[in-house]
């Protein structure tokens, strides 16, 4: 068996200490009898296992009594359309656009009221995030929407605009359990699991008591949050192994000194990749400084068949998934969490060799 150096935006990398854990669990868990694949959600020990990520969740973002975690599925994408159909009381939401993803949610919400674009980094190409004065938002708007770390183009939220009264709602999916987050400044927190927490097929939401209660008559029943949050997130069926795995990154982040700590080893990992961008001759980061990504590094060799080559030669040498998103090509090296600084190095090393030979 050999792992390489997985690079993808998400599904990305977990620690492979969870993924052990996993393995040993997998045809027994725990004397069970059975794997948490196989267990009825309504069973006490799985009971326990969705409490205990609960509260392992709650320690590790040092989340507020005042604020419900709910464990849901739909990504990323379903919260488009449950933040508007939940948090939309008067019908009117600012957003932010920062990148495709904020302008997909923004689109998304304008099926249901009228979304005041506050600002958007569109034409310069969201290189750069908008900075955005409290006296820009609409003093009655029923929430403010943000995305707080743009997979696709590597920037990112350097400050928590502030929005007053009016609750800031962020999509954290990149984000999350990259570095503390102050929850109390939020009135609503959702994130995809792929990125950095869990496999794909869990969302997690993180939304202040005060706002549920208010999604429209004709919200699906799965997608209130209110109904969400007086089941236990067990309305229906969840997401039970990614549940599980998610416990399973929360206890592992808790044992590594939690998110402050895994803030400095970000830091440092990702400065590897751009001090080494900044001083090549060959490749260029394309985020602007101040809002550059620790999760998402993009960057270009400004010659797209370069590119090309590029990411084919690194997959040959076992850096893979490193081609940027489609709709902006050059290259993007996701580094969560659960990549090791060793993977950035060597990342480096391959590519200094590649400028070498490609002067
Ligand atoms: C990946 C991603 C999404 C889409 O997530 P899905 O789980 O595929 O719906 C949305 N927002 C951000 C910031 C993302 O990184």
């Amino acid at each position: 068996m050999s792992r390489i150096y997985n690079f993808s935006a998400g599904p990305s990398m977990l620690p492979e200490a969870v993924l052990k854990i996993a393995a040993a669990d997998m045809l027994d868990y725990r004397g069970s009898g059975m794997s948490v694949m196989e267990m009825s959600h309504r069973s006490p020990v799985y009971d326990k296992i969705i409490k205990d990520a609960e509260a392992s969740l709650r320690k590790l973002m040092n989340i507020p009594d005042n604020y419900k975690v709910l464990f849901l599925q739909g990504g990323a994408t379903l919260q488009f359309s449950a933040v508007p159909l939940n948090l939309m009381k008067t019908g009117k939401a600012d957003y932010i656009v920062s990148g495709q993803f904020s302008g997909k949610a923004a689109k998304e919400a304008e099926r249901y009221g009228t979304v005041n674009v506050v600002a958007s980094g569109k034409d310069v190409n969201f290189v750069s995030v908008p900075v955005v004065p409290k006296e820009a938002f609409s003093e009655d708007a029923d929430y403010v929407h943000i995305c707080y770390n743009n997979t696709i183009y590597g920037t990112t939220f350097n400050y928590i605009p502030d929005t007053g009264d009016v609750p800031l709602v962020a999509d954290m999916s990149s984000y999350i359990l990259s570095a503390p987050v102050d929850v109390s400044r939020f009135g609503m927190i959702y994130a995809g699991a792929q990125k950095n927490m869990a496999p794909a097929g869990l969302t997690v939401v993180i939304v202040r008591e005060d706002l549920l209660g208010f999604a429209r008559q004709d919200c699906p029943v799965y997608m209130d949050y209110k109904v969400q949050a007086d089941n236990g997130s067990m309305y229906n069926t969840p997401p039970c192994y990614p549940i599980y795995i998610a416990g399973l990154v929360y206890d592992h982040l808790l044992n590594l000194g939690g998110l402050e700590a895994m803030q400095k080893i970000n830091e440092k990992k990702a400065a590897v990749l751009y001090d080494f961008l900044d001083s090549s001759s060959l490749f260029k980061p394309t985020a602007v400084k101040e809002f550059r990504s620790l999760m998402n590094v993009c960057f270009v060799t400004g010659d797209a068949e370069l590119d090309k080559q590029f990411c084919a030669e690194a997959a040959e040498a076992g850096f893979v998934n490193l081609k940027g998103h489609r709709s902006v090509g050059g290259m993007r090296a996701s580094i969560y969490n659960a990549m090791p600084a060793e993977g950035v190095d060597k990342l480096v090393e391959f590519m200094e060799n590649f400028e070498r030979a490609h002067k």
